[in-house]
């Protein structure tokens, strides 16, 4: 990401100055326009009018101008959460609130004033701008960024609801059903049933479908545990199936093997944004009548010979975790389906069993999306696709920069869109790569060190690296490397340059 500068408004007055001649030289205009140029000037909300009447006061033409200026401006909001203490001076306010909104956007503070210079490591000095460059930090998902490119669209989204306060789902609330009508337009699936996370989702798809004690539900070796977690909650077995190492997804060919008379279902897990096979999966649940429920917490928009994920199955399950690609601002989740009555079973259960109010059908829980969630992803919704692409475009780019090299880069099927939800590479040397990458400034991650059957959870199943050779051997060399939309060319080049060396 780039740096982005919150401007004092001496700064902005003082390049007013220079461009009406008032002032023999042209270094501030200069500065401006470049930080007008690269869209990483910003300033207060609350230095806005004040902006107009400073500007009043000492020039009497040119307003187009200001205007102009403020137009090529981002404008971050100010915080409320001020100290107003008898001891603090004007100065020390107007600092503490650029201090306070350079905080929300991860923004330096661009000022003359010698006090703030000296006050904080969040200031620079106009003329230090130019040849500015922030220590190379290349984090392994960016939230701020995004979250920077949409400030006010989410400012203005969760304002709104604090101010209807319909803070909790339930059909009645309207970010809530603008949500699913959405979500499910966008799938172009019959229902989306919101719900508090992804392990819920998968939790009340379970149910939903009657399985329970005595039941046994197949799942991947490699996932987050949330998949194989949810069958337990359920008093259900989970039985793992191990992975194919071309797309680390449920190895088809060894399922029909753990079918017994107890299976009840299957869950593929569309793992890093890869679908699963999805064509063999539901051959084997039509012989042996299985649901399937598709696990899609890391593949929104991932799709199999054509079709979205979540809608080939019997249901589908999403994750919408900050991190996802899809992510609200905290925990939230959804289920999809064609089914109307495993839709409006789900929508009970995650509601304590009420499809009105008061009228309780059955036992359910609480798992509803939270309203202030809601309106995040309404803002988000619409941009998944094209985040989608820049995902892929990156993925193209790390191809294309750490090709021949001694490693394994994600493979794509020919019959599936990959979404790269995470780009995960395979190296012998992978602890060599991480700690160089990891000096570099560059942060990797693992997903994940240990496959699902040799987690403690599981230890009194005694499965050992024999039962599940190509889960256990991938864990040994994998490496996400950073993934997320607005990474960019020369950050990709940055990390890829930094593993050819280590592999060269
Ligand atoms: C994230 C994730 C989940 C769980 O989602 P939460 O919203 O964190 O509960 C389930 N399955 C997979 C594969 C995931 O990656």
């Amino acid at each position: 990401m780039s740096q982005q500068f919150i401007l004092d408004i001496e700064f902005i007055l003082k390049a007013i100055e220079e461009k009406n001649g008032k002032s023999a030289n042209e270094e501030y205009n200069k500065i401006l326009n470049f930080l007008t140029d690269t869209e990483s000037a910003w300033i207060t909300s609350a230095s806005v009018p004040l902006l107009k009447l400073l500007y009043e006061k000492k020039n009497s033409s040119d307003g187009d101008f200001l205007f102009r200026i403020l137009n090529q401006l981002r404008i971050v909001k100010t915080p409320a959460y001020l100290t107003l203490s008898e001891n603090q001076s004007w100065s020390d306010l107007h600092f503490q609130i650029m201090e306070l909104a350079a905080k929300l956007i991860d923004a330096k503070i661009l000022s003359a004033n010698p006090e703030y210079l000296k006050s904080n490591g969040l200031v620079i000095a106009p003329e230090a701008v130019l040849g500015f460059e922030s220590p190379r930090q290349i984090p392994f998902v960016d939230l701020k960024t995004q979250y920077r490119n949409l400030n006010r669209e989410i400012d203005r989204a969760i304002d709104s609801t604090i101010a209807r306060t319909a803070f909790i789902g339930g059909s009645s609330n309207v970010d809530i059903k603008e949500f699913e009508e959405k979500f499910s337009n966008y799938l172009g699936i019959k229902h989306c049933v919101s719900c508090a996370n992804g392990t819920d989702s998968l939790e009340i798809l379970l149910r939903s479908f009657g399985i329970g004690p005595e039941d046994e539900v197949i799942v991947p070796a490699l996932s987050w545990i949330s998949t194989s977690e949810a069958v337990s909650s359920m008093g259900a077995k989970p039985v793992f199936v191990d992975i194919e190492e071309n797309h680390f997804t449920i190895d088809t060919n060894l399922i029909e093997k753990k079918i017994t008379n107890r299976t009840k279902a299957i869950i593929p897990v569309h793992l890093y944004g890869h679908p699963a096979d999805m064509g063999p999966i539901l051959k084997l649940a039509r012989k042996y009548n299985l649901y399937v429920i598709e696990d899609c917490a890391q593949a929104h928009g991932a799709e199999y010979e054509g079709q979205l994920v979540g809608t080939i199955g019997d249901a589908g399950s999403f994750s919408l975790f900050p991190g996802k690609n899809l992510g609200a601002y905290g925990d939230a989740g959804c289920i999809v389906t064609k089914d109307d009555e495993i839709a409006s079973k789900a929508r009970m259960i995650a509601n304590h069993g009420q499809l009105e109010k008061h009228n309780h059908v059955l036992e359910g829980r609480n798992s509803r999306m939270d309203g202030i969630q809601a309106s995040i992803l309404n803002v988000k919704l619409p941009r998944l696709k094209e985040w989608t692409e820049d995902r892929r475009t990156n993925a193209k780019t790390y191809h294309e920069k750490l090709k021949n090299l001694d490693l394994l880069l994600p493979k794509e099927a020919k019959n599936v869109k990959h979404v790269y939800h995470l780009f995960v590479i395979r190296s012998a040397k992978r602890s060599q790569l991480q700690s160089a990458l990891k000096k570099g400034g560059v942060e990797t991650s693992i997903h994940y060190p240990t496959p699902l059957p040799f987690l403690n959870a599981y230890k009194q199943e005694g499965y050992t690296k024999l039962d599940f050779p190509v889960a256990a051997e991938c864990c040994e060399e994998i490496l996400s490397l950073p993934m997320f939309p607005e990474l960019r060319l020369l950050d990709i080049e940055f990390i890829s340059n930094i593993i050819k060396k280590e592999l060269s």
